[in-house]
């Protein structure tokens, strides 16, 4: 026992260990083996079973049943049985069960806290502080909105069979963000825990079954990736939301692709933690432990990457390095341990190698000196600094205690230094000058920002990365919406769009027309079409045009036939124009309002050219007159559409700011040609997105007929391009496009579009609420195109004493 005198003068901590005899007993009782939770009980015992471990002690725990191919099955028809009638409780018989839930956690509490420390490796102040709260906080939030939904999303409904794929760093809390808001939205529920941790959601299923939910609710089939995969494919699944590396979500992406599941990504991420040089550099510090050191640095929005002001780089490396050697590294269960074990061998090797190939890179890798204790699978909090910005362990999440430094000179510079990765989930930025703050968490591409603060979550607030860290948000009203469809929608975010156009490409000439209809006299002045490019008519690079023909038969001209090389130059104009996307709504608004001015002064001529089109003249004007409306209503929209505060922890208000999407390619249908581009176009526009637009391929000149418009109403260039052509081989490019960020599609079939975006992930939808019939101006139809337009970036900000 050490002396006081010496305590005072070390403070070191001496061992404080939280018992652990619940959780044995539990674990004892169940040697013989965990099975799945299906339809309300307990399966029998099947033939395959897999090991989990006590990762810090390198001890086996438990074994359970590897799910097949038939458990996914039976898991997936018992939530298929449930779906009905647990849909059609009201929302307070539901918010009454997930109450029942949170309650049941928090009497569980202790023992949730140490089955996860000891089942993960975390250390029991986190699991005990933050994960099981955060557990029963969802709860009890989700019962809020199970009464709320009926009034708050009016004509909504649940999706169905959602499967639920959660990784291993934070599994029930991963659990809990994903069932309660699941469930509170009237869907089912069959989730497949990690391979590595799977015993607090067997744990959670018998709470399921203390407070009397109805069978088939929430069913849990355990086993690896095989399993996981069966169950994300599984033809009775309405919506996938997974967690966990970008690699199986690209996965996840191509098997659902083509197949009307909705889909929700929370991908890995890279995340910058920015100190200038006016932060208080002790609480940065403080914020960095936090930052990379919670979890053992198992964390998908870990700051992992230290952008330091080049400044104070070297004192603020010396601090750090000093509070380091005060970390303490052990046993999970110790109440002052800071760092636990690392969750399972393969992960240990991970994070080795790919320090070793930082260190090969040319980086200093710098650990305290203390000790690892000699069982288990542990690693130090590791600093490499001296890297470039393109080394691998800049770019690569390492998933583990080590974070990498790089430093910079100006704000701008930290900014393109935060957005260098293929990552967007989250970013934590240190500075006393709230200017300088806030104007670089408006460039930060992430999903979170946190100010003078990191790691921060809350139920209220939604939480979700850009780029390939994923889309979809978890938690507040945008994590609801992400389990509810409308009667609309059919079922998901990408449903099948009808109407593929006829083929009518033919390899005539650019300029050449077969056949225009003259007065007898004089042949009509041609107007050959182009594309629309970076403010200017362009030709197509394939130098071919195809023949545009009216439902009559008749030939109205000729369209050119854009290819990959014309996408890529619109794409790259409307990076151009990231001017568009940082104007104010207001001045939106104004370009906005313009262009319906100017359309209502070309009002005639564009009835007449849908009329030759081949349709009736009365069915034109109010095609047209439409078109205005609805040019009108969106440019009211632009500077409305506003995002929201969201109540989470005390001492914080937390922007839900509304960002665009910056590049999106939109492809139209081929009905109602005009509106149906106008309808999905401005939304887009009055956002802030740039759009590359492929219009109707049956009737691309109610589209092409817009440039003089767009020209004359203070549009900027790039803002806007247009590209004609065959509609679904465009559709492909666009998907496959890494500098698109979202994609909406109304062509033929949405599968292999999906499938193609999973290269950047981009977000892709196919119909949205209200696309059904272009003229109905059904309620939300609005406001479902604007949300489909942005991405909502969660700003916390401290705020009070
Ligand atoms: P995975 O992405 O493989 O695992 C996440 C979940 O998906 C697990 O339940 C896993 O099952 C399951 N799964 C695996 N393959 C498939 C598949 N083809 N189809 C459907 N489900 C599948 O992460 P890992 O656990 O393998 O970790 C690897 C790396 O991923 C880490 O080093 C880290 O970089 C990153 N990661 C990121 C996380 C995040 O929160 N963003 C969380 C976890 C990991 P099983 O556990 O049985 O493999």
């Amino acid at each position: 026992m050490a002396a006081i005198g010496e305590i005072l003068r070390t403070m070191d901590y001496g061992p404080a260990p939280e018992a652990n005899d619940h959780v044995r007993a539990w674990l004892d009782a169940h040697s013989a083996g965990f099975t799945h939770f299906i339809d309300g009980d307990f399966t029998a015992p099947g033939e395959a079973w897999f090991e989990v471990s006590d990762p810090a002690q390198a001890t086996p725990l438990a074994r359970v049943a590897q799910g097949s191919d038939a458990d996914v099955d039976r898991a997936v028809s018992a939530a298929r049985r449930a779906h009905p009638a647990w849909s059609a409780l009201p929302g307070h018989a539901r918010a009454r069960y997930l109450y029942a839930i949170a309650r049941h956690v928090q009497k569980h509490e202790r023992f949730l806290a140490v089955l996860e420390s000891v089942d993960n490796g975390k250390p029991i102040r986190e699991s005990r502080d933050i994960d099981i709260p955060l557990v029963a906080r969802h709860f009890t939030h989700h019962a809020g909105w199970a009464e709320l939904i009926a009034g708050e999303f009016p004509g909504a409904r649940s999706v169905g069979v959602c499967a639920a794929i959660i990784p291993w760093n934070f599994p029930l809390l991963m659990l809990a963000w994903k069932i309660a808001p699941a469930l509170a939205a009237g869907n089912t529920v069959v989730l497949k825990p990690a391979e590595f941790t799977p015993l607090s959601a067997l744990a959670f299923a018998d709470i399921c079954r203390q407070i009397g939910l109805p069978p088939g609710v929430v069913n849990i089939v355990c086993g690896d990736g095989s399993t996981g995969a069966a169950l994300a494919a599984h033809p009775g699944v309405d919506k996938v939301a997974f967690t966990g590396s970008t690699e199986v979500g690209r996965a996840i992406r191509r098997a659902t692709a083509g197949s009307g599941k909705k889909l929700s990504l929370e991908l890995g991420g890279k995340s910058p933690f920015i100190v200038f040089d006016d932060a208080d550099l002790d609480s940065a510090v403080e914020g960095v432990v936090d930052a990379i050191w919670f979890n053992q640095g198992e964390v998908c929005c870990a700051g992992s990457r230290l952008l330091l002001h080049e400044g104070i780089a070297e004192r603020f490396i010396a601090k750090l390095k000093a509070r380091m050697e005060k970390l303490r590294v052990g046993d999970p269960l110790d109440k002052s341990t800071d760092i636990g074990a690392i969750v399972a061998p393969v992960q240990l090797t991970r994070i080795r190698e790919l320090v070793e190939q930082g260190r090969r890179e040319g980086g200093i890798v710098w650990c305290p000196a203390a000790p690892l204790p000699a069982a288990g699978w542990f690693y130090p909090p590791t600093l490499i600094t001296g890297i470039a910005p393109a080394s691998t362990v800049a770019e690569v999440e390492i998933f583990g205690p080590v974070a990498v430094t790089l430093t910079f000179r100006t704000p701008t510079e930290a900014v393109a230094l935060a957005n260098n990765t293929r990552y967007g989930l989250a970013a934590s930025i240190w500075s006393e000058n709230i200017n300088l703050a806030l104007d670089v968490a408006a460039g930060v591409k992430a999903g979170v920002v946190w100010l003078n603060a990191t790691n921060l979550f809350d139920a209220a607030a939604g939480f979700g990365g850009f780029k390939e860290s994923g889309f979809g948000r978890e938690g507040g009203r945008e994590g609801i919406a992400e389990y509810l469809t409308s009667a609309a929608h059919a079922g998901s975010p990408s449903g099948v769009a009808t109407g593929a156009a006829p083929s009518r490409l033919s390899g005539i000439p650019a300029g050449g027309v077969a056949e225009l209809p003259g007065d007898g006299t004089l042949p009509p002045i041609d107007r050959t079409a182009k594309l629309y490019i970076g403010g200017k008519q362009a030709r197509p690079d394939s130098g071919y045009s195809f023949t545009v023909t009216g439902t009559s038969g008749a030939v109205l001209g000729a369209a050119p036939l854009g290819n990959r090389k014309d996408i890529r130059n619109a794409v790259e104009a409307a990076h151009k124009a990231a001017n568009w996307s940082a104007a104010s709504g207001h001045n939106r608004a104004q370009v906005l309002y313009y262009i319906a001015e100017n359309l209502a002064a070309r009002s005639a001529e564009l009835t007449e050219r849908l009329r030759a089109a081949g349709g009736a003249a009365d069915a034109a004007a109010h095609e047209v007159h439409r078109a205005i409306e609805r040019t009108f209503r969106y440019a009211a929209w632009a500077d409305k559409f506003d995002g929201r505060i969201h109540s989470t922890k005390s001492r914080h208000v937390t922007l839900a700011l509304r960002e665009p999407w910056g590049v999106m390619g939109i492809v139209c249908p081929d009905e109602a040609p005009l509106l149906a581009f106008v309808s999905l176009v401005m939304p887009a526009l009055a956002m802030g997105n740039r759009v590359i637009a492929v219009p109707s391929q049956a009737m691309p000149f109610a589209a092409t007929d817009l440039y003089q418009i767009f020209d004359t109403s203070d549009v900027p260039g790039g803002a806007i391009n247009i590209v004609t052509g065959e509609r679904d081989a465009l559709g492909l490019v666009l998907a496959e496009h890494d500098d698109i960020a979202a994609l909406w599609y109304h062509g033929g079939a949405i599968g292999p579009i999906e499938a193609a975006s999973a290269g950047n992930l981009k977000a892709t939808w196919a119909v949205c609420p209200g696309d059904a019939d272009w003229y109905a101006d059904a309620p939300g139809t609005d406001a479902a195109h604007l949300e489909r337009a942005t991405q909502i970036k969660n700003v916390w900000i401290p705020y009070g004493a």
